[in-house]
């Protein structure tokens, strides 16, 4: 069974205990899908929600690191997929947080198919701001920059910040969308989306290679092996934080394998 499906039928499988990514920065997010606490000193930022099935899981890890979810300020989602937003309409009237999008996901709101989402629980969601380039989303500490990277959607954001780690100020960075499932020509042209998302998918990666992230967040956890990381992590040394290689291969990694899916990319 499809891990999403799976999760979403049985979520108290999914359960990890949250940990801390940077010295502000927490994973409260399910076995399958990311999701991540800022703690910026004047609310609570959370990139990605997950599902509505996973919701409690994610209210649970909040208030088990000692915050209250209505601290949630803003709500920043990656893309418009149902892993990643689906928990997000419950969680903005919950908390009164701010729902910010891409623009060229919005459309996605309301279509099952685009959303991935189980036509009989579609999600709606209203989005109150959409990222614009050149301008970081400012909360206390943190300065994010959302990144418009389309291809696994048309308006997927990634997302780049400082905070510390190991005593020293680094670059944190968290693509947002790596899977090919959606660039088929068979998907594409499914829900009349352009090819040419896969072109604009492959400059995004060769883009973000060159960043110097010194600490790669996965928009789901197996993408830079997360789990397993801190499960086998030294205490008192923060696993993910180093020199930019775990970014760059990663990076390398998926230019390498889209390249042989999509040779003519
Ligand atoms: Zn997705």
């Amino acid at each position: 069974m499809m891990k999403v499906h799976d999760s979403v039928i049985h979520p108290w499988n999914y359960v990890v205990t949250p940990f801390p990514v940077a010295d502000h920065v927490y994973y409260v997010g399910n076995r399958w899908v990311g999701s991540y606490l800022l703690d910026s000193g004047k609310g609570l930022i959370l990139i990605d929600c997950a599902m509505p099935q996973t919701l409690y899981l994610l209210l649970d890890g909040i208030r088990s690191l000692g915050y209250d979810p209505h601290d949630i300020r803003l709500l920043l989602i990656s893309h418009a997929h149902y892993d990643h937003a689906g928990a997000a309409e419950a969680l903005r009237r919950y908390t009164g947080a701010q729902l910010w999008l891409g623009r060229d996901d919005v459309p996605f709101i309301g279509h099952p198919e685009l959303l991935l989402a189980d036509p009989c629980n579609c999600p709606d969601f209203q989005v109150d701001a959409c990222y614009e380039p050149g301008q970081p989303i400012c909360l206390g500490r943190f300065s994010i920059r959302a990144e418009h990277t389309p291809g696994h959607t048309p308006g997927a954001h990634s997302f780049f910040f400082e905070d510390t780690a190991n005593g020293r100020t680094i670059l944190c960075g968290m693509h947002g969308g790596l899977g090919f499932n959606t660039m088929s020509d068979a998907f594409l042209d499914s829900v009349h989306l352009p090819h040419s998302l896969r072109q604009d998918f492959l400059q995004g990666l060769e883009r973000l290679r060159e960043y110097p992230v010194q600490l790669a967040i996965g928009s789901h956890p197996s993408v830079f092996h997360m789990l397993e990381r801190w499960q086998e992590h030294t205490p008192g040394v923060n696993p993910f934080a180093d020199d930019g290689s775990t970014w760059r291969a990663g990076m390398e990694d998926r230019i390498a394998a889209f390249r042989k899916q999509f040779p003519d990319a």
